[in-house]
């Protein structure tokens, strides 16, 4: 049972500590306050009681003063008569009699004056009793404050004790004792009334941030958490979460695009599949025609297949599921492997596609996301551009970068359309871009695949003037190439 104890206290104190921020506060400033003005009490309480008994002991010294004084005057007489005048004087002792003894330096008792029961015998030889004041206590239980002198009077030796009783300044103290205790459990309680009433000011920023919070969900990302005061801690808090949620939303929104286009560039084809299907088994036909139907169907599929290795490369690139292996890359090498790879496609355009530019340029980068960009370029290029037309890659060196361009003499691209380009599912012309296979996602791709790698992809055209797309990577250094090449 006993074992257990000292677990449950704690839990139980554990229980007791408020969970809400706002009392706990109001807590933690009321016992603050507590402590701080408990330390000031008891100083203060010291300081009363050393004044109280500085003011008898001077009290004393006065009566000593005028005993000796007698004394002087008159050396052979019993200065017991002294005792009243010296009652008048007292303020501290609530007019009790004052204690009054006078002795010889033999030991003798000279004199003998003042209340009952007289005050204890001194401690030791007379001789060697120490002059100064001290707490004596009486048969009585009473507590006197008694001063003993020694005074030469003539050629003698008189040795002085007087005492006044301690009773009116110990109830003094022991009344100003009580009011500070009384007090201490009331300053407590207002302290943490205020505490409680500051805190929960303080805090309301927090409740309110609390109660929008609850309202914005999934479907409400549009809503935001009321800043008050942005410098202060709680609107800067607000401030960081809002960026969050604006960054969210954003994030929801492209989602909900991608979602929303992407069913629907999934459907086109679909539907066309369906369609030719439908019209095929209508009624019966010649092989020509089977076969026609067949080769649609299969173009189809050849489209939903494009498309959805597009989808796939996307959302694994932003689920980060892409494992990029940089080695150093010859970009001349990868344009010259790419033309040889559409070299057929554009002759079935009457089109040129040339490399030019710089023999040898390196950088360092994953092979294999470099050369989809480049084909996603080349592909768009042969694509956009009519028959016979020239495509040039160029491969250049500038200062620390290095780019390679795709360049045709195509139609070009209108300026409000530029910035939009890159955006997924974006078509100038959907009907034309469809009709060449495009299914909007090639130059989103072609995007990721330069910035994984550390580059970027900008675009120059005007309609009619044609189009250059230029990937631009930082130039690898041959030593690091050597490097690529041992570690690759
Ligand atoms: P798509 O699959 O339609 O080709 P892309 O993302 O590759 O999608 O390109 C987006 C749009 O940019 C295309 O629909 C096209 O209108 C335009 N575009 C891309 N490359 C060229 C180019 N070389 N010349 C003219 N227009 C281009």
């Amino acid at each position: 049972m006993n074992d257990a104890l000292p677990g449950t206290t704690a839990s139980g104190l554990r229980r007791a500590w408020p969970r809400s921020v706002r009392a706990r506060l109001a807590l933690w400033f009321a016992l603050g306050l507590l402590l701080v003005v408990s330390a000031y009490a008891a100083a203060v309480l010291v300081q009363v009681r050393d004044d109280l008994y500085e003011a008898l002991d001077s009290q004393l010294e006065g009566d000593v003063a005028l005993v000796t004084g007698w004394l002087r005057q008159a050396p052979a007489g019993d200065p017991s008569g002294l005792v009243m005048p010296m009652m008048s004087s007292s303020e501290r002792t609530g007019g009790e009699l004052p204690w009054l003894e006078t002795w010889s330096g033999d030991g003798r008792r000279l004199s003998l004056a003042g209340p009952r029961p007289e005050l204890p015998p001194m401690q030791g030889a007379l001789a060697s009793v120490q002059a100064g004041a001290s707490s004596v206590r009486l048969s009585d239980g009473r507590r006197v404050r008694a001063l003993v002198a020694r005074a030469t009077i003539g050629d003698r030796t008189i040795v002085v004790r007087v005492g006044r009783s301690e009773q009116a300044a110990r109830h003094e103290l022991q009344e100003f004792t009580a009011v500070l205790v009384f007090s201490l459990p009331l300053a407590f309680v207002i302290a943490a009334g205020a505490g409680y009433w500051l805190a929960g000011r303080a805090l309301a920023p927090v409740s309110e941030m609390t109660a929008r919070a609850r309202r914005i969900t999934a479907e409400h990302l549009e809503d935001r958490l009321p800043v008050e005061d942005p410098r202060d801690e709680f609107g800067q808090l607000a401030t960081v979460i809002n960026g969050a949620l604006a960054r969210l939303e954003h994030s929801f929104d492209t989602l909900r695009r991608f979602t929303a286009d992407a069913s629907h560039e999934l459907r086109t084809p679909l539907t066309a599949i369906r369609s030719v299907g439908e019209i095929g088994l209508r009624e019966r036909r010649s092989e020509a025609d089977y076969r026609e139907i067949v080769g649609s169907l299969l173009e189809e599929a050849e489209r939903l297949t494009t498309l959805v290795d597009g989808l796939l490369m996307l959302s694994r690139a932003d689920a980060g599921g892409i494992a990029l292996r940089p080695i150093a890359v010859d970009l001349r090498e990868v344009a010259q492997e790419v033309v040889a790879d559409f070299g057929v496609l554009a002759e079935e355009k009457h089109q040129r596609l040339l490399v030019d530019g710089e023999t040898e340029v390196l950088v360092s980068a994953d092979r294999g996301t470099i050369r989809q960009a480049l084909i996603n370029l080349v592909d768009n290029a042969i694509k956009y551009s009519p028959d016979e037309r020239t495509i040039v890659l160029r491969v250049a060196r500038r200062d620390r970068e290095v780019m390679i361009e795709v360049a045709d003499d195509g139609p070009g691209i209108e300026p409000s359309h530029l910035p939009r380009i890159f955006d997924r599912f974006y078509r100038v012309d959907e009907a034309r871009s469809r009709a060449a296979g495009g299914a909007g996602l090639g130059l989103s791709i072609a995007r990721w695949a330069v910035e994984a790698n550390g580059g970027r992809l900008t675009v120059e055209s005007s309609p009619g003037q044609g189009s250059v797309f230029s990937i631009v990577l930082p130039v690898l250094e041959r030593s690091s190439k050597e490097n690529g090449h041992r570690a690759g």
